[in-house]
Order: C-alpha cells, then sequence, then structure tokens
C-alpha cells in the first residue's frame, strides 16, 4: 500500500471512532472505554476485548455532563462524560476511569452515578509512590481489581499467558510508534503535522495488532524515502492533547513540523515498555513505575526540574527551533508544571509559546496570530 493509502486509513479512524466502535461490535467483540491516563490496557487485550480510548472530542458541546461536573472541569474529562451520555458511546461494555489528577478523581464517580445501572465502572487509582515495593504491590492490586472486573464482563478468566502476550503486542506497538515519530521527523515534507496526528491517534481505536501491522508498513515506506531537507519551522510539541485538525493546519500553512513531542496522547503513552519475563501483573506495575518525566507523576527529585531539562533535551535532540505548549483550560498539573519546564526553557535559551486551548474551542484567530508571529522568530 503507498503511504497516501496508509495514512488515509488511519486519518478515517481517527476522524470517527464512533464507526470504528461500530466496527468491532458487528464483529461480536466486545468494547472497554479507557479514559487517560495509564490505565493497563494490556488487560482489557488479554480478556479477548478491544480498548477504546476516550480523549474527549473536537466536535461536540458539553451540555448533558453540565448536570454533573463542577465548570472548572476540563474539557476533556466533561466531554467523556457527554459522549457517555448522548449516545456516542452506547456501545461499549465497560469504561475504566483513572483518577490520576483532581479532575479524573472526582469525575471518576460522577461517571459511575451518571451510568448507574447502564454501564460498569472500573475505578482505577495509581499510588503517587510507584516506584518502592510498597507502591509497586498497590499497582499489582489495583491492576488485580481492575483483571476481575474485566472478566465479570468477558465472562472468561484473564490467563496469565494472555497478559503475557498481550504485553509483547503492545511493546511491539509502542515500538513501532517511537519509530514513526522518528520518521515522521525524517520525512516531514510527506508526513505533515495533520498526518502525524491521525496516525498516532488511530491508536487509540484499533486493537493493537491490526494497528501495528498497518504502521509497520508505513514505516517501511517511509524508511525508503531520503531525509527531506526541510527548509521551514521545527518545533515540539508539549501538552495534553493537540489533536484538533483545525489548529495543526496552522502549523502547516506556516511550514511548521513537528519534529517531536511531549503529548500525553503521543508519546507520553508509548515511551516506556513493560518487561516480557516473570509475572505479568508485575511486569504491568513495573511498566507504570518507570514512567517519567511526565506532568502528571510524582517526582521525588522535582526540585531538580528533571522533567524540565527533558523536554529542553527532546527540543534540542530533535533538532526543532522552539516549543509549543498547548494548555488545556483548567489543567492544573499542568498549570502548576509550567513556571518549572518555563525555567529549563529559558536556561537553555529554548523559545516557546503557550497556547491556552481547550476542546469546545472552534475559532483559532488568536492562536493563528501566535504560531505565525512564533514561527518568523524561530526562523531567524
Ligand atoms: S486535561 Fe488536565 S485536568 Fe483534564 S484530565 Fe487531563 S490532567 Fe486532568
Amino acid at each position: 500500500m503507498s503511504i497516501e493509502a496508509l495514512v488515509k486509513e488511519f486519518a478515517e479512524v481517527a476522524a470517527n471512532p464512533k464507526a470504528q466502535l461500530k466496527k468491532y461490535k458487528d464483529q461480536g467483540k466486545k468494547c472497554i472505554g479507557v479514559m487517560p491516563y495509564f490505565a493497563p490496557e494490556e488487560l482489557v487485550a488479554a480478556a479477548g476485548m478491544v480498548p477504546f480510548g476516550m480523549w474527549g472530542s473536537n466536535d461536540k458541546t458539553i451540555s448533558q455532563a453540565k448536570e454533573y461536573c463542577a465548570t472548572f472541569y476540563c474539557t476533556i474529562a466533561q466531554l467523556d462524560l457527554e459522549m457517555l451520555l448522548d449516545g456516542t458511546l452506547d456501545l461499549l461494555d465497560g469504561v475504566i476511569t483513572p483518577t490520576i489528577c483532581d479532575t479524573l478523581r472526582p469525575m471518576s464517580q460522577n461517571i459511575r452515578v451518571a451510568m448507574s445501572e447502564k454501564l460498569p465502572c472500573i475505578f482505577l487509582a495509581h499510588p503517587q509512590n510507584r516506584k518502592p515495593a510498597f507502591g509497586l504491590k498497590f499497582t499489582v492490586d489495583q491492576y488485580t481489581h481492575i483483571r476481575k472486573e474485566l472478566e465479570k464482563i468477558s465472562g472468561a478468566p484473564v490467563t496469565d499467558e494472555a497478559i503475557s502476550e498481550a504485553i509483547k503486542v503492545y511493546n511491539k506497538s509502542r515500538a513501532a510508534r517511537r519509530e514513526f515519530v522518528k520518521l515522521a521527523n525524517a520525512h516531514c515534507d510527506v508526513i505533515t503535522p495533520i498526518k502525524r496526528s491521525a496516525v498516532l491517534k488511530a491508536a487509540w481505536f484499533m486493537p493493537k495488532t491490526e494497528y501495528t501491522e498497518l504502521l509497520t508498513a508505513l514505516n517501511a515506506e517511509l524508511s525508503a524515502l531520503p531525509v527531506c531537507d526541510w527548509k521551514g519551522a521545527k518545533v515540539v510539541t508539549s501538552g495534553i492533547i493537540c489533536d484538533n485538525p483545525k489548529l495543526l493546519q496552522i502549523f502547516e500553512d506556516y511550514n511548521i513540523a513537528i519534529a517531536a513531542d511531549d503529548v500525553a496522547h503521543e508519546s507520553r503513552a508509548f515511551r516506556v515498555d513493560a518487561p516480557e519475563s516473570g509475572d505479568p501483573m508485575m511486569a504491568l506495575a513495573q511498566q507504570f513505575a518507570e514512567q517519567d518525566f511526565d506532568v502528571l507523576l510524582y517526582d521525588e527529585q522535582s526540585s531538580s526540574n528533571r522533567r524540565g531539562e527533558f523536554v529542553a533535551n527532546l527540543v534540542k535532540e530533535s533538532g526543532a527551533k522552539g516549543l509549543v505548549l498547548f494548555m488545556q483550560q483548567f489543567c492544573d498539573p499542568e498549570e502548576m508544571e509550567y513556571p518549572s519546564l518555563k525555567k529549563a526553557l529559558d536556561d537553555a535559551g529554548i523559545p516557546h509559546i503557550r497556547l491556552g486551548v481547550d476542546q469546545q474551542m472552534r475559532d483559532f484567530g488568536q492562536a493563528r496570530t501566535a504560531i505565525q508571529a512564533f514561527a518568523d522568530v524561530i526562523s531567524l
């Protein structure tokens, strides 16, 4: 298949998750909604079901969810509930609700109340201290609870062998996505910001065997191309999510390529693999424990600003000339971390801009002006 045809397949999946959900249900599969962040999707796959990412929507307006949520909840969380209430996600067989931030914690209970008898809601609390032995045990206990709840939905036991197999499938998928991100940088004339986003977004709505097969084919095609001599600007993107094609179109309009990302919906989700030997439940706990340099996770060494330096190095190593931070409105973790990130970028002499965004934005006039000016600055 040509690059164009492969990217088109990913773009169709990314643009229409509802159709994708229906497709799997028509095949007789059960599907489990997985809200952000760090849910062990491997357990869903091991249970023979399809994990289905829930990252809000760029096409909906919050209406029914307002009855359950304070107005200062971010739009991602509110739109997840909106889609559960308005029927968009009616075909789901259950939903996993992680609780890693101050919005997701109450939201997990709002969803439980709103869905009541309609949909099993599986609560997931990650430990703050994820690395010590007691943190690993806590994670294993939580994941064991998820495993049991998934068994109730699927009606069959989830075996250790199936989890070990799922870990291998996911590691392969994560490796393919890391490879794609590098190839997208080397071939940013072909993989534009909109296409890059679509390829990575599609991963949330496809079983990983199917997704990885398609992505491996795309990576092979890209590897065969000569590295492009990009004359425009290159940036690193940072934030929770930046998948709105209208926003990314502005990048394309001003010849800005994405060299790498520090985005929760993209690279932060596939940086770390799980060990492929030993107890598979502990392997999943270790995979979570080894996550690092993330706004959402406790860092024992936060006073040394390791995360800020990590992001600054990402900019330098990827060949980008600056960073664009997409700051979700009302996202406390991102807002609180910003001064540290700014300091690290300033210390490293890396220019950046911060754009306030949410998923109900329809007018990107201000963002256009800011991005155009930023492109001029970093191109000098
Ligand atoms: S965008 Fe921020 S506030 Fe909303 S769910 Fe994510 S981390 Fe929590």
